[in-house]
């Protein structure tokens, strides 16, 4: 098997290149990043030089480079992870995020299509999203599940939404062997500190304003980071052609309990006094088109492929910090340039 993963250096990747280079060493495992601000091959360092691991520097958006290396190297499977990924970042700059999400995964489905010539024996295309695609939910009784209409509301979650149309009619036109997950909210080590969790870390460490958006009223379900990275080893192995499985963990929260929750695990953590990181909650300008609730009806996955979380949240959340509390190295290079600039930017006028 050789098996093409994109977007391996980022934060869900890294955990599936892992998974994948380790639990499988009679596979090939290729990893395809360009190495934006969010890919870091340091995620990696533990696996770099496994004699069934191999990295790729490239991009998505460069349909010629795609061909090229599909004549090189016959792959049997895809599971494709490589975006633009954060929604505040989609706002300033939609793009980017078609170049890369829309027009990157064209580009991928036309390279696998081609190379594989109708010859599908075999052969997978596993195309991983977010279940950002269904917008938001009005009703506390209701759960997305894979009948939920699509209803993106932000250039991310749009982006997302158009890709994942992009793979089931390359299914349907041309019987390409696809098949899709979108998953919740993830967290756990290797995040970037853009992103809710690690940034609450990072500001607490410093002693910086926790920026929380409007009212903090806004509700996601969070999953481990590798309890999705399992979910999708069982989803490209086990998962039924054409078909689409929602993951999640069953596992709501507001946000600003979530950073209640987190302050209250730092100040332990840090031997502070119980009350001290809380008191560095700032409510900013809510983000715009901000999806009040999110939350994943993952049973389909759990009845039909026997997949389950591993972790509890408050496990997952110790873990979590754990992780980042002992790798200072990592958040000090991931904060440092380019990242700061675009925090400033952020947050400066809030
Ligand atoms: P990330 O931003 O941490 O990583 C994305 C990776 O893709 C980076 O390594 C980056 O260098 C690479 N990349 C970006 N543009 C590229 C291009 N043009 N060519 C090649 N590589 C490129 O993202 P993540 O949070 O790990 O998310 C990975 C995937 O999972 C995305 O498709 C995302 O939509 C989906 N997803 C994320 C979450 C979440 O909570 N983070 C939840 C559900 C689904």
């Amino acid at each position: 098997m050789k098996l093409l993963i994109t977007g391996g250096a980022g934060f869900i990747g890294s955990h599936v290149v892992r998974l994948f280079v380790t639990k499988y060493p009679e596979y090939q495992i290729y990893n395809l990043d360009k190495l934006t601000y969010a890919g870091n091959l340091a995620n990696l360092s533990d696996i770099e030089n496994a004699p069934n691991y191999t990295f790729i520097k490239g991009d998505i958006t460069d349909a010629k480079f795609l061909e090229d290396m599909f004549a090189e190297i016959p792959f049997d499977g895809v599971i494709h992870l490589a975006a633009e990924s954060h929604v505040d970042r989609s706002i300033s700059d939609p793009m980017a995020f078609v170049l890369t999400n829309v027009v990157g995964t064209v580009n991928l489905l036309n390279a696998a299509k081609n190379s594989w010539s109708g010859n599908f024996e075999g052969k997978r295309f596993y195309h991983v999203s977010t279940d950002e695609v269904y917008g938001s939910l009005h009703n506390p009784e209701d759960f997305f599940t894979e009948e939920t209409s699509y209803d993106p509301q932000s250039p991310y979650s749009a982006s997302k939404a158009a890709s994942d149309h992009f793979v089931r009619a390359y299914g349907n036109t041309y019987k390409l062997p696809v098949v899709l997950s979108n998953c919740s909210n993830n967290y756990g080590p290797n995040h970037f500190p853009e992103k809710l969790i690690p940034l609450m870390i990072h500001n607490i460490q410093t002693n910086k304003p926790l920026p929380v958006y409007g009212k903090g009223e806004n509700v996601r379900d969070w999953l481990f980071v590798v309890d999705h990275a399992r979910a999708i080893d069982t989803v490209f192995h086990k998962g039924v052609l054409g078909e689409t499985y929602n993951i999640g963990g069953f596992n709501e929260w507001k946000n600003i309990d979530l950073v209640n929750l987190l302050c209250s695990v730092m100040d332990k953590k840090l031997g502070r006094p119980e009350g001290t990181s809380a008191k560095l909650i700032t409510y900013v300008t809510d983000r715009a088109g901000h999806d009040l609730r999110y939350a994943i009806d993952a049973n389909k996955i759990m009845n039909e492929l026997g997949w389950q979380p591993s972790l509890q949240f408050e496990e997952g959340l110790e873990k979590t910090v754990d992780w980042f509390l002992a790798n200072q190295e990592w958040l000090d290079n991931v904060t440092s340039g380019a990242y700061q600039s675009y925090y400033q930017e952020m947050y400066s006028n809030r």
